[in-house]
């Protein structure tokens, strides 16, 4: 493997060999996409005694669950008061508090089914980059403490201490969330769900999928599997699928860069607390330590595309500015995914047919999201109880100038970084 791919991939400590489909079969539920929320949904069916098949058209976590930074947030994206905003007192409430236990959920999976991903809940830090991205963490401590989050407030001292960096005005420490390898956290769903009895897939890409008598006829390598039950959870690596509900969202690129391993100083240094951090900036970037002691600094941007040049001279300036001292250290791994955002910043679950959910636009948070969620729908998909789902269950969605907005968010990123550095570079 070139140095220059994907860490993740690199230090994985779950790989689960499965082959494809080779056969017709007929089970209770099933799911397409390996990923973070489709094998959530399978070991959950596992569990619960459902037999369950996983078709996945590349590899287990090919899609966003094994490119991320691996921050274990809970909530979304947008603050609490924001997300009732959109949704409302009531559903608004629920979803807020489903995901706020987002966290603990995943760190449950991790012990109880002894998942090797490097899981470390030390808190994450929400950076401020500038005074007014300070004001927005006052605000986000002041709606988290309201909902009994036990968040704490860290000034420019206590930021610059625990990130070894004098560049931030002040961190928002969320002692509930952490970080994970997370292409190892997801290939350690899928080995806990075969586990139990499912069946995962790969290279097997479902082209077609049909109602025939009251069920589901998915196809996918010329075979066909049946099932009453259906979760489609491909999210924003979605490859087209014949018959089913395209999943909605905007394309928003984001790239990673990975140092070599730091040496004992220098860690005992930075982020000596194994924090993971993001920042206030509307076009935001990510900082976080993996077991090794790399370095990974991530940014909006597709690094393979136009704007490659300026996205990896902008990560190596950034190093340069955060930590003056290592600021020429190579960096040996450098990656990019896609986010599926939607217009609200809300996920989305559309049943598109009977006893048919679709899963996607998690708009950035999607370790907490699509373990939640992907429990959730294995759980109301097979028990018929929508209601159980935290967020609404509607029959449609569309995202409109889906074209205009990623490239809007892609110039968006180049630009800044092409900037002359402000003062975070
Ligand atoms: C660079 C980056 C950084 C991020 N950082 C964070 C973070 O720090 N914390 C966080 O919580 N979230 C983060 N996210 C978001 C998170 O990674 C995603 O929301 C999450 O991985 C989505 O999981 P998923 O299972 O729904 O979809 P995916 O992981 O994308 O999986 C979808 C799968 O479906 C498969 N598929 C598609 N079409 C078909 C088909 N026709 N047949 C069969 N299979 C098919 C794909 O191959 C893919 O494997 C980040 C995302 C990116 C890209």
């Amino acid at each position: 493997m070139s140095k220059m791919s994907n860490l993740w991939e690199h230090t994985n400590a779950e790989d689960l060999s499965v082959t494809r489909l080779s056969a017709d079969r007929t089970v209770d539920l099933v799911v397409i996409g390996a990923g973070f929320t489709g094998c959530s949904a399978a070991l959950e069916a596992a569990r619960t005694g459902a037999s369950t098949v996983v078709l996945e058209a590349e590899t287990i976590a090919h899609g966003g669950s094994g490119r991320n930074v691996g921050l274990v947030n809970a909530g979304l994206w947008l603050p609490p008061d924001d997300v009732v905003a959109v949704m409302g007192e009531a559903e608004g409430t629920r979803l807020v508090e489903a995901l706020g236990k987002g966290p603990s959920a995943v760190f449950s999976l991790v012990r109880d089914f002894g998942i090797a991903c490097e899981a470390v809940q030390n808190g994450t830090l929400h950076l401020a980059h500038s005074p007014a991205g300070f004001r927005d963490l006052e605000k986000r401590f002041t709606q988290g403490i309201q909902l009994g989050a036990p968040l704490q407030l860290l000034d420019r001292e206590e930021a610059s201490r625990r990130t070894g960096s004098t560049q931030f005005h002040g961190a928002l420490l969320d002692p509930r969330a952490g970080t994970v390898q997370p292409r190892s956290y997801c290939g350690g769903l899928a080995r806990s769900a075969v586990g139990l009895g499912a069946e995962i897939y790969q290279n097997s890409p479902v082209t077609r999928i049909e109602r025939e008598g009251g069920d589901w006829r998915v196809h996918a390598n010329g075979q066909v599997v049946t099932a009453q039950r259906l979760l489609l959870a491909t999210n924003a690596y979605h490859q087209l699928a014949e018959g089913a509900c395209a999943p909605e969202y905007v394309v928003v690129n984001f790239c990673q860069f990975a140092t070599a391993p730091l040496t004992e100083a220098q860690r005992a240094k930075i982020l000596p607390g194994r924090e993971g951090c993001w920042d206030t900036a509307l076009v935001m970037s990510s900082i976080r330590m993996d077991e090794s002691g790399r370095l990974i600094v991530g940014g909006m941007g597709d690094s393979e595309g136009l704007g490659a040049r300026i996205h990896g001279r902008w990560a190596r300036r950034k190093l340069r500015r955060l930590y003056p001292e290592i600021g020429d250290i190579p960096f040996e791994h450098r990656w990019r995914g896609r986010i599926a955002m939607t217009q609200d910043h809300i996920p989305k679950v559309v049943e598109f047919g009977p006893g048919a959910y679709a899963l996607f636009g998690y708009s950035g948070r999607g370790i907490c999201p699509g373990t939640v969620l992907g429990t959730a729908a294995a759980k109301a998909l097979l028990e018929e109880c929508p209601e159980t789902m935290p967020l609404p269950v509607v029959r449609k969605y569309a995202e409109r100038f889906k074209r205009m907005k990623r490239a809007y968010y892609e110039f968006g990123a180049s630009l800044t970084h092409a900037a002359r550095p402000g003062p975070l570079g």
